[in-house]
């Protein structure tokens, strides 16, 4: 250790508070200096830092592969550094491993130097960038190439694999080029490489100049499905917005995260929509905004922008309700009021005054208040420096005329029901009347504020096209003509009423009745998505009736919404049917399936036989649905049968189905086998973090043995899941375990498995179990009532 060429008096590090103090010889002048740091790192075995990854090839031949994932705080693993994203900094790397293996990182390579066995890769040195986004992978590894306005971009991949990356290289080809003509800023590095990694870590790491991805994000093989090939283009567009929004411009501190995060996601979501359109992209993201309104209508949410201390609470800003979802939900809402044009304004003007350095939430604010003459700051606050969101209150008055005039005020929507007084946020209403007008864009600032909208007789909405990011309750006789009309609404207005009208059931504000008059009156042309709203509301329906005197009735009731349309849809998808048609169908499979409907049972067994005689008589997307029917009613020779299935295959989508259907046996032996093959040796070791998913999957039909399964094997469950394993814990089991084991439990296990401070997350897991429990009673009361 070496200050400007001179020996130091002391380098001392503490490991536990992760850092190093050098004390100088002499105090330094003021003015430039130089560290130098000879030292000797390790190699994890975990992802966090560089690591090693085993992984057994197509082949079944055992390799390994080294890869890196730095944030938010690993980079120190590496190498001593300023390891906080506003100390950005240059960086040039050297690595010498075998010769016979490639090297990747964030710049091209300078030079390559064979000596013997070995290889020393010298990288050019990058721009100024923060420690979180250096990257390094080296291994048996293979490209293919394309080139994109001068930027030369490649997918790496296990050799052999590489052939599987096309599809990703052309979406890569694809998002580059209109994510330059969005910035209005060329991409900055001369290349581009994305690096499949054979497991490790879920989904991508968006590494300046060499995006990581969990091979499953990033390859697709004949065995893909449809849903691998929408992650596949959606991660990317995602992780390659990160090359502008936190790689070319960095949140100071993890406060920010959000910035980065919502950004990326909401970018994406964009993109995706508008490369494929056939895939109803944003119709679909309403179930990402619903999963996020879910966990802030909690007492325990958090807002957006948290304050971050240290490195165990950057670890957990990256939440994906609030941080991802509600975030992009924020963000499309806050564009559609202020529209595209002058968004896309700002976001070019935001990139070039902060390029290559760091910028907070106010900068991305006064970028769009320039640009569109509004205070942004202040409409923004109440949707990111608090938690919650509003829930809007109708009250319509009609004059003797029939037109129709509203009375407007809010309050913060909670589950649990609980008024609280205070919070209020400065509302971007979409208001439509009449079935099909056009939305009108309405500021909703003050209780009480009155406004005109169309006649008494219209069906109306407040949130047009399901854009918004908050609730609405109309009075009982506008319910009631929307109702009336819903069959005529348009579908994104449809969607945000069964979204609204479910919501207030669950949190006691409506009664159950009047979300089944939607249900009853929805006419026969639903898009997917207000299906899948509808399919996910009578599934917790059912669920919370297992075991319970009414639920034979349900289930036979829930069976008679589904039915006909599944009837309408059959089995077999026609030529370029929608991806969104496609899932609904196998929702529909899936959920009839579940609740018993003998023909769908009997058809799936029929699809079974075929395909253990061919593979390819079902297609990879309907494999998982028809396998967890047949599995769910399997005899012991047909879960044998399931069983050899998943030990043979070499593919991992395929794998993954083979082991997640076994996991949905209802017969309780043949669980208690599942049980030991989730723990087993069966499962590869690049996909260790793959069996706390199988032991969460056992859980709906198994509480008891999922939940000893669980608790007894925690720590090498959650040791694969580095980032996220306390948050799983404090956060994941209780939602998994709130059933069939007692709260308190749950509670002293998580109190004991997780760190003290993070109480608001125990909190928060604790809540929503508790929830769930209280919801149950409801439900379970008001359906008999509904079906008496
Ligand atoms: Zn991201």
């Amino acid at each position: 250790m070496r200050f400007d060429g001179k020996p130091v008096r002391s380098v001392v590090s503490d490991n536990d508070r992760e850092l190093t103090t050098v004390t100088l010889a002499v105090p330094a002048t003021v003015g430039r200096h130089t560290l130098s740091f000879a030292y000797r790192g390790r190699i994890e075995k975990v992802p966090a830092g560089l690591f090693a990854q085993d992984y057994r090839d197509r082949q079944g031949v055992a390799g390994i592969l080294l890869s890196s994932i730095m944030e938010p705080t690993d980079a120190r693993r590496m190498f001593p550094c300023w390891d906080e994203p506003a100390f950005r900094a240059t960086f040039k790397l050297q690595a010498t491993v075998r010769a016979d293996w490639g090297s990747v990182s964030n710049m091209p390579v300078e030079r390559r130097v064979v000596h013997g066995s070995l290889a020393t890769t010298t990288f050019r040195r990058s721009p100024r960038m923060p420690s979180y986004l250096v990257e390094y992978s080296a291994g048996h590894l293979a490209h293919i190439s394309a080139t994109s306005r001068g930027t030369h971009l490649s997918v790496w991949a296990v050799r052999g694999q590489e052939s599987h990356g096309n599809t990703a290289l052309a979406d890569a080809r694809q998002i580059l080029s209109d994510y330059n003509e969005y910035f209005d800023y060329p991409f900055p590095l001369p290349k581009l490489d994305s690096i499949a990694v054979p497991g490790g870590f879920p989904g991508g790491m968006e590494n300046w100049g060499a995006i990581t991805y969990d091979e499953r994000a990033l390859l697709l093989t004949p065995a893909s499905t449809l849903a691998d090939r929408q992650h596949v283009f959606s991660i990317q567009a995602h992780e390659v917005a990160h090359q502008w929004n936190g790689d070319l411009v960095t949140m100071g501190w993890w406060d920010d995260i959000w910035l980065n995060e919502s950004f990326a996601s909401w970018m994406a979501a964009k993109e995706t929509a508008q490369r494929h359109p056939q895939w109803h992209w944003w119709l679909s993201q309403d179930a990402n905004k619903e999963s996020a309104m879910a966990a802030d209508s909690r007492t325990s949410s958090h807002p957006i922008q948290q304050h971050v201390t240290d490195e165990l609470q950057a670890n957990n800003a990256f939440d994906a309700d609030i941080t991802y979802r509600k975030g992009q939900a924020f963000l499309r809402m806050l564009e559609t009021s202020l529209g595209e044009d002058t968004f896309r304004t700002a976001m070019r003007r935001f990139m070039k005054r902060h390029a290559y350095s760091n910028a907070t939430t106010a900068d991305l604010w006064n970028a769009l208040s320039e640009a569109s003459g509004r205070d942004v700051g202040a409409l923004a606050a109440g949707w990111t420096e608090q938690p919650g969101f509003p829930l809007v209150n109708v009250e319509a008055r009609c004059d003797a005329s029939g037109a129709r005039s509203l009375s407007l005020s809010q309050a913060r929507f909670l589950l649990s029901g609980t008024a609280v007084p205070g919070p209020r946020w400065t509302v971007p209403l979409q208001v439509r009347s009449g079935a099909r007008g056009s939305a009108q864009g309405l500021m909703l600032l003050q209780d009480g504020q009155n406004v005109a909208a169309g006649r008494c007789d219209e069906a109306l909405s407040l949130n047009a096209d399901a854009v918004g990011y908050y609730r609405v309750k109309y009075d009982p006789a506008t319910l009631a003509v929307n109702t009336k009309q819903f069959a005529r609404l348009g579908d994104g207005d449809r969607i945000a009423l069964l979204d609204d009208q479910w919501a207030l059931v669950e949190s006691g504000a409506s009664p159950l009745a009047s979300y089944l008059a939607l249900v009853a009156a929805m006419g026969t042309d639903l898009v997917p998505r207000a299906w899948e709203q509808i399919s996910t509301a009578l599934e917790t329906i059912e669920y919370a009736e297992r075991g319970m005197g009414g639920h034979e009735a349900f289930a036979t009731y829930a069976r008679s919404i589904l039915r006909p349309e599944f009837d309408r849809l059959g089995w077999n998808a026609g030529l370029d049917e929608p991806a969104d048609v496609q899932q609904l169908r196998r929702a529909l499979i899936r959920d009839l399936g579940t609740w018993g409907d003998q023909g769908v049972i009997d058809g799936a067994r029929r699809r079974f036989t075929s395909f253990a005689a061919d593979h390819r008589s079902i297609g990879p997307d309907d494999q998982p649905v028809i396998l967890s029917v047949v599995a769910r009613y399997a005899d012991a020779s047909t879960f044998q049968q399931l069983h050899e299935l998943a030990r043979m295959t070499r593919d991992q989508s395929e794998r993954t189905r083979f082991f997640s259907a076994l996991m949905q046996v209802r017969d309780p032996e043949l669980a208690t086998q599942a049980a030991r093959i989730a723990l087993s040796d069966d499962i590869p070791p690049q996909v260790d973090s793959m069996r706390l998913s199988l032991v969460f999957e056992l859980a709906p039909d198994h509480q008891q043995l999922a939940w000893l399964t669980f608790s007894q094997n925690s720590r090498a469950l959650l040791k694969p899941h580095v980032l996220y394993g306390p948050l799983i814990a404090a956060q994941d089991m209780p939602r998994n375990f709130w059933s069939g084991v007692p709260l308190a439990e749950l509670e002293s296990w998580v109190r004991s498995h997780v760190p003290a401070e993070m109480a608001t997350d125990i909190e928060r897991g604790m809540e929503a179990a508790q929830f769930k429990l209280a919801e149950k009673a409801t439900l379970v009361r008001e359906a008999d009532a509904y079906l008496h």
